[in-house]
């Protein structure tokens, strides 16, 4: 990815600007992501959510229930109401919408996860580790995401 990637909502008035590479890239096929963007899956990019430097607009919090009964609050644009990015229960990290980059094609996933419920003409390429449904964060990410992850989570 070229650092600082861009991105925004539709109708521009939330834009921002990530200022650290991902911690990880997460292609998501579980339904409660195809319900949310009304595709196959989603792509998120897992950061700190201080290195989502806004640079015009305020995504508004939307709290969405799952199907597991927890709840996730899915920030938009307050205009144009597109789905910039997500929190899941701690708010240090963000899950940003890939396709709301400037240049989604700069970001491919680490892993793809939720296969459980994949969409069968989705193929999955051999080099990207898939998982039925979750996995071992400690096993897959990069020693450096790790370490950021447990400086922004105090740990
Ligand atoms: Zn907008
Ligand atoms: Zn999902």
């Amino acid at each position: 990815m070229t650092s600082p990637a861009e991105g925004g909502c539709s109708c521009g008035a939330v834009r921002y600007r990530l200022l650290s590479e991902p911690l990880f890239t997460h292609c998501c096929h579980c339904l409660n992501c195809q319900r949310q963007t009304g595709s196959a899956f989603v792509i998120n990019l897992l950061i700190e959510a201080d290195r989502v430097e806004l640079v015009a607009g305020a995504p508004q919090p939307v709290d969405v229930p799952r199907d597991d009964g927890s709840t996730q609050r899915i920030f938009r644009c307050p205009t144009c109401q597109v789905a910039l990015y997500s929190q899941y229960g701690r708010p240090e990290v963000r899950f940003v919408r890939a396709g709301t980059l400037d240049d989604p094609s700069q970001v491919a996933p680490d892993v793809h996860i939720f296969t459980r419920s994949k969409l069968s003409w989705v193929a999955l390429p051999d080099s990207v580790p898939a998982f039925e449904v979750y996995y071992d964060t400690k096993a897959l990410w990069p020693r450096v995401s790790l370490e950021r992850l447990s400086a922004v989570m105090g740990l």
